[in-house]
């Protein structure tokens, strides 16, 4: 015999087989012990939860001769013939492919005839959120007016595109998700029976995969099973669902808690070597962090779900880590995700995140404030204003109720801030004699040039482009504010982008770094203050006369340095 799948083997044939699902199990019995059956079910939840298990074996159930308790014999003829799907009663369909109005038309026509083998016609009708508007309409009026001894079972993963008028004629079931426990149990129950042995671990890394669903876990565990020798082995289940140890995101976790870029891009280094989906890495760190978030204030809960194999390192983690903290790295870490999902270039915004995620907000604002001098009047200045804010506010709400405080900006203000401290005495001199072909010839060679950073510098460089160049200079702008505060502060990192620029291209370079947001403004600037009429490439700055009511030659001479992509006109 051909190898069948265990999902398609293990298929529950009693309703007490169907795990996680008890209440809705037994109300299916009870209706049927007590003859109270409807006419129309729905049937609602996530895929591989058991729905149309649980509408095959209410087929069998209703029809059979011998039940008990509400579940069916399943040695009858009439349950044998349902299990093999060959009893002309009880009617699959699956809407996904059939979805015509015709068909659902030829089910109101052949509802009406009386079942011919068994006591009740079953309609079960599979992702039924796929029917057409038309059909809907159909099968609306057979349920209006249902046939005796006929029964509809309508099964969706979407309910929300079932139409109301529908979903109010039918009683409705909703399955959950199965619980990670409940998989892990239903796994070592079939492995137990098959004779095979397993490390405990791995059917915990697949049950946490199939995301609530056993079918999946089951297909999982066939998987990994076809490279296993009698045996399932944590190896084989991290390779096959891409998964990552708890150890190695423990450690991941930690050097976060330890604001360890370096330790921490080189642990995702080794985590993308081995191959692992940058996806699936950050959805594991997401239950991993909310996990440690759960412990903090009820840890019961995540006993129960994680079955008791929490180790010491994650209960260390989960004391040491401030709550504030942990929600600053979901929120991170979501952002990736969000970003993941249109690129092509998913480990580049995952190093980026990695930056991001091991400098904490006490670092960040140490060195913000070290970097200005000014910033603590600024702060207080700030502050008093929104003390000041609030207070009027308050008075306000004494008087004529709940009121909006107006937002300050602190995202611009950052923004300033962070322009101060660009060195424009630099820039200028680039730009002076920059040229398009010099740009070109440095963004030629800009990846040979990260390629001989070491793991920490180039995830800080990744995020940068030179804008602007000239022979001997070049101004690089970066994506992150914050990262270009970090690289603007690191003078051996300067130190080696030019020594490696001069290495690639025989002259010396000065190189000079600016943050995105701030570099159309001081492009600007520039242009006011030294536009020319461009008749060469190269501009001369003795005959540069400021003249900020010249605006083609400004716009001329921007496209000349620049480029005509980043040149955009305003009014
Ligand atoms: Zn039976």
């Amino acid at each position: 015999m051909s190898y069948q799948a265990l999902y398609r083997v293990w298929r529950p044939q009693r309703f007490d087989d169907i795990i996680g699902q008890e209440t809705m199990t037994q109300t299916l019995k009870n209706a049927i012990m007590t003859h109270q059956t409807s006419h129309a079910y729905l049937f609602t939840g996530p895929r591989g939860t058991g729905k149309t298990s649980a509408a095959k074996i209410f087929a069998k159930a209703i029809n059979c001769h011998y039940q008990q308790d509400g579940e069916p014999c399943n040695e009858c003829e009439t349950c044998r013939a349902i299990t093999a799907g060959a009893l002309n009663d009880v009617i699959e369909i699956d809407a996904a492919s059939n979805n015509g109005v015709e068909e659902i038309r030829d089910i109101r026509d052949k509802a009406k005839y009386a079942p011919t083998q068994a006591d009740y016609k079953i309609y079960i009708i599979d992702e039924v959120h796929m029917l057409s508007t038309g059909a809907f309409n159909a099968l609306l009026k057979t349920l209006e007016e249902p046939p005796t001894n006929v029964v509809f079972i309508l099964a969706t993963t979407e309910v929300h595109k079932v139409p109301a008028t529908i979903i109010s004629r039918t009683q409705r079931f909703n399955f959950k998700r199965i619980t990670a426990a409940d998989l892990f149990k239903r796994m070592a129950y079939i492995l137990d029976q098959k004779e095979m042995t397993y490390d405990p671990a791995a059917l915990k890394v697949i049950a946490k995969a199939a995301e609530g669903g056993m079918r999946d876990a089951l297909s999982i565990l066939d998987q990994v099973l076809s490279f296993s020798d009698n045996h399932v082995t944590l190896d084989n289940a991290l390779d096959v669902t891409g998964s990552l140890t708890e150890a190695l995101l423990a450690d991941y976790v930690q050097t976060i808690q330890d604001n360890a870029p370096k330790q921490a891009l080189q642990l995702l280094q080794q985590i993308l070597a081995e191959g692992k989906d940058v996806q699936r890495f950050v959805e594991d760190l997401i239950e991993y962090v909310r996990d440690l978030l759960l412990y903090q204030q009820a840890p019961e809960l995540v006993a129960a779900s994680e079955m008791d194999l929490l180790d010491e390192h994650f209960k260390a983690l989960s004391a040491a880590m401030p709550a504030e903290r942990l929600y600053g790295v979901i929120d991170i870490l979501n952002e990736t995700q969000q970003q993941l999902r249109f690129t092509n270039h998913p480990e580049i915004y995952l190093e980026v995140a990695t930056v991001r995620l091991t400098q904490s907000q006490i670092a960040q604002v140490a060195s913000a404030t070290v970097a200005t001098p000014t910033a603590d009047n600024e702060q207080v200045a700030a502050l008093s204003q929104q003390v000041a804010q609030l207070q009027a506010a308050l008075q306000k709400i004494e008087v004529d109720g709940p009121v909006k405080v107006p937002a300050a900006k602190p995202k611009a203000k950052a923004a300033k801030q962070i322009s101060k401290k660009v060195n424009r005495k630099a820039i200028y001199p680039v730009l002076a004699e920059a040229t398009r072909a010099n740009l070109e010839k440095l963004k030629e060679v800009w990846p040979d040039l990260l390629n001989m950073l070491d793991v920490t510098k180039r995830a800080i460089m990744k995020v940068s482009e030179p804008v602007a160049a000239s022979e001997s200079g070049v101004v690089v702008a970066f994506n992150y504010a914050i990262l270009f505060e970090r690289a603007n502060n690191d003078q051996d990192l300067l130190r080696i982008l030019e020594d490696g620029l001069n290495r690639l291209t025989g002259n010396p370079f000065k190189v000079v770094l600016v943050p995105h947001d701030a570099w159309p403004e001081i492009r600007q600037e520039y242009l006011q203050n030294h536009a020319v009429p461009v008749q060469h490439e190269t501009t001369d700055q003795a005959t540069g006369t400021p003249k900020p009511e010249q605006k083609p030659a400004v716009i001329e001479q921007a496209q000349a340095l620049f480029g005509d992509a980043v040149v955009v006109e305003k009014d």
